[in-house]
Formats: C-alpha cells, sequence, structure tokens
C-alpha cells in the first residue's frame, strides 16, 4: 500500500475514534501533515477531537464547517489547524484562509476533505481515512512520507 507503512484499526464506538485520535497525538509534531478521508459522518471530526483532549486542549472542539479552519494553541508554542474543505467552492480560497502562513510557521494540519483543496495544500504524511463498518468503523492510517512512516508507526504500537 504505501512504502512507508500503514495500520488498519477497527473502532467500535465513538469513544474509540476519540482513543484513536489521542494515540496519533503523542507521535505528532510541528510541521506534519494530516488528510483526513471519509464520508460525512465518517468520524473525522471526533478523530480530531481526540487527537487535540490528548494535547491537553480542554475547550469545544467544533466542526469548522462553515469557518473551514479552525486553529488551536497547543502547549509548547505548537499550533494545531484543523480545516474542514468541504464547502470550499474553490481551492484557491484558502489563499484567504492563511495556508501559506500555518505552513510557514509549521502549524499541524488537519485536513478533511483534502481533495476539494487539491493544488493548494502542502503534501501529506498520513492519509488517515475512516469509513463505516457494521455498527462502527474501520480506520486505514497510511503513511506517505518518512516522518509520517514514524508517526504510523508509534501510532501502531500503541493499538497492541
Ligand atoms: P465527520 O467529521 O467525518 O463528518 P463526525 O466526527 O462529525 O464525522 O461524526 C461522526 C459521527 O459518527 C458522530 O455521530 C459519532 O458519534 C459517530 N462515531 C464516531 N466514531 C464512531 C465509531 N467508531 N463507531 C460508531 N459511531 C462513531
Ligand atoms: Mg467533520
Amino acid at each position: 500500500m504505501s512504502d512507508f507503512g500503514s495500520v488498519r484499526l477497527f473502532l467500535k464506538d465513538e469513544a474509540a475514534t476519540v482513543k484513536a485520535g489521542t494515540q496519533l497525538a503523542v507521535a505528532l509534531n510541528a510541521g506534519a501533515v494530516i488528510y483526513l478521508e471519509g464520508d460525512l459522518g465518517a468520524g473525522k471530526t471526533t478523530f480530531t477531537r481526540g487527537v487535540l483532549r490528548a494535547c491537553r486542549y480542554q475547550g469545544s472542539v467544533k466542526s469548522p464547517t462553515y469557518t473551514l479552519c479552525e486553529p488551536y494553541e497547543l502547549s509548547d508554542g505548537l499550533q494545531l489547524c484543523h480545516f474542514d474543505l468541504y464547502r470550499l467552492s474553490n481551492p484557491e480560497e484558502l489563499e484567504f484562509l492563511g495556508i501559506r502562513d500555518y505552513v510557514a510557521s509549521n502549524a499541524i494540519l488537519f485536513i478533511e476533505w483534502p481533495n476539494r483543496g487539491e493544488g493548494w495544500l502542502p503534501p501529506a504524511d498520513l492519509s488517515v481515512s475512516l469509513s463505516e463498518s457494521g455498527e462502527g468503523r474501520e480506520l486505514t492510517m497510511v503513511a506517505l512520507t518518512a516522518r509520517g512512516g514514524v508517526m504510523a508507526a508509534q501510532f501502531g504500537e500503541q493499538s497492541v
């Protein structure tokens, strides 16, 4: 699937999706780019909420459905930006959302519906896909860079 490694996981309920997010959080570092794939309601925002909780972000985590981008200040001066590009009408709008500045400042990017921003987004280190599977979800994480490979390995180690 990928030279850099991949991980597959069954998530039986919402709590398992949040937990998977917390497992990825420990592997994150500045500038990491994660694409989140899957249909509406697949669990992409739930997964991101898990990441933010593990980063000890206490506030509410809303889906940036209309704002398209929600920045979070984490401890250690790290910034995480959560994008939901479902309603992006033109990828050029990403310029106005400040994508360049986020990349330049090494923010961690979580991007739902990355295909809507094709050509205007930095390449992903990791692709995380969620899909319905029975009552739960199946998560597939594919590393697309060496850095993504390290993250996927750290994520996978915690799943066993
Ligand atoms: P997306 O961002 O992909 O559109 P959301 O995270 O906003 O999806 O919503 C996912 C929905 O699916 C929520 O109602 C959540 O409770 C539910 N959910 C999340 N993970 C699971 C799971 N592993 N099994 C069953 N339901 C889940
Ligand atoms: Mg969402």
